[in-house]
């Protein structure tokens, strides 16, 4: 799928490729979410647009201070999402999270957010 083709890439440039990737969908089944996050501290959470619900990304929510709604280039704020992870290489802890979004609008992908855990 392009979105995770995007992060993979974006990932390979930032030099913590991820390992993983799995799309952002609420337990309603929804995935047209509303993104905020917190790119200085590092952060994200999604908003579900059918029932609501917060989804808190990789439990960042704690750490953002100032988070802002994403948008998409054509203004659209209703997007895809999805995360990718770079594990470190001896272990299974994360070293490093993607947020990036799908738009249905105008099929923009890119990332969004990125954080290094620590
Ligand atoms: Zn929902
Ligand atoms: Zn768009």
């Amino acid at each position: 799928m392009e979105l995770e083709k995007e992060i993979q890439r974006y990932s390979k440039l930032n030099g913590y490729p991820i390992d993983v990737y799995e799309p952002v969908v609420c337990s309603c089944g929804c995935s047209e979410l509303q993104l905020y996050s917190d790119d200085d501290e590092g952060g994200a959470i999604a908003l579900c647009t059918e029932c609501g619900s917060e989804i808190d990304i990789e439990n960042s929510k704690s750490y953002m201070e100032d988070p802002v709604q994403n948008l998409c280039g054509c203004d659209n704020d209703r997007l895809k999402l999805g995360v990718g992870k770079s594990y470190y290489s001896d272990s299974r802890e994360v070293r490093w999270v993607y947020v990036g979004c799908h738009c249905g609008k105008c099929n923009l992908v890119g990332v969004y957010v990125d954080w290094k855990e620590t």
